[in-house]
């Protein structure tokens, strides 16, 4: 049979592989047609003003030159012959947003129950192309790294894998897979009787024990998550959980920090409540997500262990909003989370805990991730705090920062223009003018 291998059976072989090997992890700039080595572009970008986030500071007169996917100076230096020049006019120039809490493959529309219904009937093809559409949407509004912390049926590792082979257009991203949680908690999260809808094991992240928890991390890595995602307490949009009280045993969140940091993957902790945090806080886990209820013992071990707080104002906002659309147990839960959430975000600016942006894009629609910095400007954070803590702090928390979060030289050409100054305006952030990733232009709407 080997030996009778027809000519039109190798053709076929060679279509089925290779689209296979353009998808393979490792792999690059996928593109139909590849830049030839050696034969980078070079690109100058300039405008009135550059926020690089090495520092608060704005400087006057940006010249950035980028060549291929990297960028080669920051500074006022004079143009390489020959390159091509984007002149931005009155404009400030920045890092590529980073987003440290995205769902990237779904998104709440029309009320509750319609989005747990699309949820359950949606097939993971039909998932992965909303999906893609979201990633575009959120690059388009200058994210260009985003940290997914949550996804079903292994939908964002297809878009991660489809976006790095240039399959899709969306931003760099690292994901958790399925998030972590108990049998009946917010990832557990709906609540249709077991005869309807199968009951979820380890494969998709429910567990119980730390066998069993640990058996959920191994799965997630195994198939590929760049980190891990865990429900330390209840939430808000899932039906049955009380908001704040503990759902990971200090067995089970042991059991999931140290599986989980042996492959060096971070732990992000969805947390409402402050009891749950102590005990995620004391397994090792590198961020609390939310973080509605924490009381300021809590965030100053917190700062004192380098714990950042991920406070997601965008979906308190969000949920504060549409509180009224949610069934009445959501919307109390809502309402309650945040009342609290304002003074705890105020008494962890005051009390210095690390802060990275995070918005959890998602439960509001995509591509409005850039109101997060006014946001946190209401409350009281500067300006050029909420840049750096969508910037190169959010690049740390991540653990990227070596590419990307700051504009320096051998960092990837990772750039965003706002219109005027953006310490002055923070909600420029909100319209980006202009939007370059790995060197390519993805927005521009100004300039020649
Ligand atoms: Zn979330």
């Amino acid at each position: 049979m080997t030996a009778s291998l027809t000519a039109a059976m190798f053709r076929t072989l060679l279509v089925t592989a290779i689209p296979l090997m353009v998808a393979a992890p490792g792999l690059s700039a996928a593109s139909d047609t590849p830049p030839a080595p050696g034969s980078a572009e070079t690109i100058v970008l300039r405008a009135a003003h550059v926020f690089d986030s090495t520092g608060s500071a704005l400087k006057d007169g940006a010249t950035i030159v980028v060549s291929g996917d990297r960028i080669v100076s920051v500074g006022t230096a004079m143009p390489p012959a020959g390159a091509r020049v984007i002149d931005l006019g009155d404009a400030t120039l920045l890092p590529g947003f980073i987003d440290a809490h995205t769902h990237l493959t779904s998104q709440f529309e029309k009320d509750y129950y319609h989005f747990v219904y699309d949820r359950v009937m949606r097939f993971p093809a039909e998932q992965a192309l909303y999906a893609a559409q979201y990633a575009r949407r959120t690059l388009e509004a200058g994210f260009t790294t985003v940290r997914n912390v949550g996804a079903q049926d292994f939908v964002d590792i297809g878009l991660r894998n489809a976006i790095n082979a240039g399959v899709a257009t969306g931003p760099r991203m690292l994901t958790a897979a399925h998030g972590i949680g108990s049998p009946g908690g917010h990832f557990d999260d709906y609540a249709f009787p077991p005869d309807r809808v199968q009951p979820w094991g380890p494969i998709k992240g429910i567990c119980s024990g730390p066998e069993g928890c640990r058996e959920a991390v191994r799965y997630q890595m195994k198939w590929g998550a760049d980190l891990i995602k865990i429900a330390a307490s209840g939430g808000v949009l899932s039906e049955s959980d009380p908001v704040d009280v503990p759902q990971l045993t200090p067995e089970e969140l042991t059991a999931i920090v140290s599986e989980a940091h042996k492959w060096n993957r971070k732990v992000a902790a969805h947390c409402h409540g402050d009891a749950a945090a102590r005990l995620a806080i004391a397994a090792g886990v590198d961020s609390i997500e939310h973080g509605s209820f924490l009381t300021e013992d809590t965030l100053k071990l917190m700062k004192s262990k380098g714990v950042y707080l991920v406070p997601t104002r965008m979906a308190v906002y969000w949920v504060s909003k549409m509180a009224d659309t949610y069934p009445p147990k959501i919307a109390a839960k809502a309402r309650a989370a945040a009342a609290a959430h304002g003074n705890m975000f105020k008494a962890a600016l005051r009390l210095g805990v690390p802060i990275a942006l995070g918005t959890d894009a998602g439960v509001y629609p995509h591509g409005m991730n850039g109101m997060e910095f006014g946001l946190m400007a209401d409350l009281g954070m500067s300006p050029a705090a909420a840049l750096l803590a969508g910037t190169r702090d959010a690049a740390k928390l991540i653990g990227v920062e070596s590419e990307v979060g700051t504009l320096e030289a051998g960092k990837a050409a990772d750039i965003v223009a706002v219109p005027g100054n953006v310490l002055s305006d923070i909600h420029a952030t909100e319209h980006p003018l202009f939007v370059m990733h790995l060197g390519q232009v993805v927005v521009q709407k100004s300039g020649n």
